[in-house]
């Protein structure tokens, strides 16, 4: 299984991955986690990074390509496949992706969705400090600006799936294993 999962800060996406994880044994490969390991042991990478990131911007395409290309030979995900949150970013990172993977490409691309409105008061009423309406709007226009163009990559490529992320952590997870049955077989 090679599946990417894209979604809005609380739209429950790392809860739902985890479960999609443990539930088809694949590997988890998020790369905002890996940059931030590589910030935590003080590596190049993660001195140049921690710039970038503190600035809410994104690293360069050819380094995260590097990466992400790098964690995909490991023998566990050549294996066990991979679910990648995170990446691609860019549509330069999805065409980057799809030369690593090559004929077989990704099985998918679910887009969790959770309107605006509703991520915006699951996050107010989070309550954390740094998550002030402002904050909230910001990070959220910058998703958008950003994943629109990969929205439309996948769609094009035939991938791309939108699961309602709004219900009962079940009700999605069993909307999530729904579309992604057939399309494993
Ligand atoms: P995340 O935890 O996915 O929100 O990632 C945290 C930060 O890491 C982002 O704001 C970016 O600065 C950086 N980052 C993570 N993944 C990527 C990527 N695929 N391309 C560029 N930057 C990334």
């Amino acid at each position: 299984m090679k599946i990417v999962i894209l979604g809005r800060q609380g739209s429950g996406k790392g809860t739902q991955s985890t479960r999609l994880v443990d539930h088809y044994g694949v590997v988890h490969i998020s790369t905002g986690d890996m940059l931030r390991a590589a910030v935590a042991e003080g590596t190049e990478l993660g001195r140049e990074a921690k710039l970038i990131m503190d600035l809410g911007e994104l690293v360069p395409d050819d380094v995260m390509n590097g990466i992400v290309a790098e964690r995909l030979a490991k023998p566990d995900v050549v294996e066990h496949g991979f679910l990648l949150d995170g990446f691609p970013r860019t549509p330069s990172q999805a065409d980057a992706l799809q030369d690593i993977l090559g004929d077989d490409g990704l099985d998918a691309a679910i887009n969790l969705d959770v309107a605006v409105d509703e991520v915006t008061s699951r996050m107010v009423a989070r309550g954390r400090a740094d998550d002030t309406l402002e904050a909230i709007s910001r990070r959220l226009q910058l998703y958008e600006r950003e994943t629109e163009p990969l929205l439309e990559w996948f769609e094009r490529h035939g991938v791309l799936h939108t699961v309602d992320g709004v219900g009962d952590e079940d009700v999605v997870f069993g909307r999530l294993t729904g579309v992604l049955e057939p399309v494993l077989d």
